[in-house]
């Protein structure tokens, strides 16, 4: 861990003291300097600053101006600030505290508490960049399929349900595709599950590249894929569902001398539907039609119309 410090004084003897006896801590890869608050959060908005000392009084904007306005930005607020006080005023150090500061020490310093207090605000602040690290690991974790990387059904469902109810409340389009690998155990029996494996991670990858950027991919299960289109009509949906079908079935899996063909077939819903009033309906209607589209052959992508639709033809 390398740790940038900001060091926000007027005073240029008190700054060169401060910066020769923390310039030797272990982790510190930059001390930065400023003369007055302004400054010195212009220097905090534009560098990665991992703690600041500050002092309390400066022309211009003060140490207490500086905390305020830091403490305005909530994406600053991790950031430790040490101020640096002078002796005699215990108010100042605790007004600088509740204006936000984590810590203080007096002047002259002592060499050994400066050191002891910038070390513990350092090691603080890494370890709070370490927790939240690993919660965004784990969030990503809690939502993405792990062998293929696009959505797990949970997350999937999650939007879909979300995306549901958008549609209802405005009146907008919602379509949902049922992807599923056509004869995948064929490709599993012959070449090897970790064959299989790859070729469903491609699959996944290929369709993943034609997501416009509303469209939200999972896994549903097996080696069965769900995209969410929102705004977008069956006509809309079945372009996009055929753009997935032609892209897979152009591609070649595999290595050079082991060169794998295969297909997907695709089912199409859209809400509104006289049949679809909720989520279920929606992925059932999606179901029956990849069905149709296994029985009418495979690689195809088929789309069931509610019975009073009108029988436009979809292709040009
Ligand atoms: P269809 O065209 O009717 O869809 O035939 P299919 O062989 O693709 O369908 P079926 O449901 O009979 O077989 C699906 C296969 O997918 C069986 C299962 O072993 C395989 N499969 C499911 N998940 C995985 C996986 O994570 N990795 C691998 N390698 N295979 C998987
Ligand atoms: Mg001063
Ligand atoms: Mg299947
Ligand atoms: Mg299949």
């Amino acid at each position: 861990m390398s740790n940038t410090i900001l060091l926000i004084e007027d005073t240029e003897s008190i700054r060169k003291e401060v910066r020769e006896i923390i310039k030797n801590l272990p982790n510190i890869k930059r001390i930065i300097e400023a003369g007055n608050g302004i400054d010195g959060f212009r220097m905090l908005l534009e560098n990665q600053v991992d703690l600041v000392l500050c002092d309390l009084v400066m022309p211009g904007m003060d140490g207490f101006k500086f905390l305020s306005l830091k403490e305005s930005r909530s994406d600053l607020s991790d950031i430790p600030v040490i101020i640096l006080t002078s002796q005699s005023d215990i108010r100042d150090k605790i007004k600088g505290l509740e204006h936000g500061a984590s810590d203080y020490v007096t002047k002259p310093f002592d060499e050994g508490e400066l050191t002891a207090r910038v070390r513990v605000q350092l090691k603080i602040k890494n370890l709070q960049d370490e927790l939240r690290a690993t919660n965004a690991r784990l969030a990503e974790i809690s939502v993405t399929d792990p062998l293929t990387r696009v959505f797990n059904r949970r997350y999937l469902f999650e939007i879909l349900e979300k995306e549901f109810d958008r549609a209802l409340r405005y009146k907008s389009s919602l379509s949902f595709v049922m992807v599923d690998i056509d004869f995948f155990k064929r490709v599993n029996d012959r070449y090897g599950h970790q064959v299989g494996d790859q070729v469903l991670i491609d699959v996944a990858n290929l369709v993943k590249e034609e997501l416009r950027k509303p469209d939200v991919m999972g896994r549903y299960g097996g080696e069965e894929f769900g995209v969410i289109l929102p705004e977008t009509n069956l006509k809309g949906a079945w372009v996009v569902a055929e753009r997935y079908r032609t892209r897979v079935a152009e591609y070649r899996f595999g290595t050079a001398h082991n060169q794998i063909r295969t297909t997907i077939s695709l089912g199409v819903a859209t809400f509104p539907d006289s049949r679809v009033r909720t989520v279920d309906e929606l992925v059932k209607v999606a179901d029956d039609s990849l069905y149709q589209a296994k029985n009418l052959g495979r690689n195809r992508t088929e789309l069931s119309r509610p019975a009073d639709a009108p029988d436009t033809p979809l292709t040009p």
